[in-house]
């Protein structure tokens, strides 16, 4: 008599991340990299608004897709959203 296997696959492979239980998005503006330091002057590329050039976690994500730069040359913003439970006790 056979018996049939059932093979249950667990998808083992998802990574639970536990870094933050509250949620704070970070918003990258406008480009600030001065395209003009090294003749002395001021220029920025005029990108209004960071866009990922890959996806998170990727060294692509790193990069506007708009602009080519770095995310560090871009103005952070800092949402912290309004669903933040603080409980007293
Ligand atoms: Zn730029």
């Amino acid at each position: 008599m056979k018996k049939r296997t059932v093979v249950v696959r667990k998808d083992g492979s998802r990574r639970n991340s536990s870094s933050s239980s509250r949620t704070r998005r970070v918003r990258y503006l406008e480009c600030q990299k001065n395209h003009a330091a090294n003749i002395g002057g001021y220029a920025v590329d005029g990108c209004r608004e960071f866009m990922a050039s890959g996806e998170e976690g990727t060294n692509e994500a790193l990069n506007c897709a708009a602009c080519g730069c770095h995310r560090n040359f871009h103005r952070v913003e800092i949402e912290s959203s309004g669903d933040v439970c603080e409980s007293s006790s």
